[in-house]
């Protein structure tokens, strides 16, 4: 029986924040496993600004492949809104003996009893969450004992790294310097496709 984490996102573009988040999750709970999945249509976003699945697909793919994570192009597949009920449904066939961890950032985690079926998702995942601002730690505490009743959850309990996909957009947009809060490789991918302008 292996760990396996399953790491969603619009990854619009995948950044250091999320890469944080991954390896500080791998770590800590001693997964076995981390996949990126980006997402088709985020039903919890404005989807306006959004670049083309084959291009998040990629950055994708150049991001977790320093770091031995894989990536799955399921929701992508899939079409329409990418509800993470149908996600993890999926990963745990494929997966029948593993054990599930859903990661997530502290907004998604704040507002995961929204969720479409978010009670059914934690009959089946650890719900593991990471901070993204060192001052949200006691409400997340909070909120992982309202959650507790639906199943089981972690507070990854590390320093924050806040960055976030919105604030490296308006920087490509204002033509300020934003490589020092992507992979390089993803930086180099944004550039080549001109992406964000
Ligand atoms: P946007 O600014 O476009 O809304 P985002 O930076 O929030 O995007 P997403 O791809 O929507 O990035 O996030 C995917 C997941 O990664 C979410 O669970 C989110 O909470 C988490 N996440 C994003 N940035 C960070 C960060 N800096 N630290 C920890 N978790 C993060």
């Amino acid at each position: 029986m292996g760990r396996t984490g399953l790491f969603g996102g619009t990854f619009n573009p995948v950044h250091n924040g999320h890469i944080h988040l991954a390896k500080e999750a791998f770590l800590s709970l001693g997964l076995e496993r981390l996949i990126l999945i980006p997402s088709n249509i985020p039903p919890h976003k404005n989807a306006e600004e959004l670049c083309s699945n084959e291009d998040r697909l990629a950055m994708c793919r150049l991001a977790a492949e320093e770091h031995g994570f894989e990536v799955s192009d399921y929701e992508m597949r899939r079409g329409g809104k990418s509800y993470s009920f149908y996600t993890v449904g999926y990963f745990s066939k494929l997966y029948p003996d593993d054990e599930l961890f859903l990661l997530v950032g502290s907004d998604m985690f704040l507002s995961f009893d929204k969720w479409f079926r978010f009670e059914d998702i934690l009959k089946k995942v650890t719900l593991s969450v990471i901070s993204r601002q060192d001052d949200d730690t006691e409400l997340l505490k909070k909120k992982a004992g309202e959650l507790q009743i639906y199943g089981s959850t972690e507070v990854v309990d590390v320093p924050a790294y806040p960055v976030s996909s919105t604030q490296i957009r308006n920087m490509i947009k204002t033509n300020e310097n934003f490589s020092c809060y992507l992979p390089e490789k993803v930086v180099q991918y944004i550039r080549l496709k001109n992406l964000y302008k």
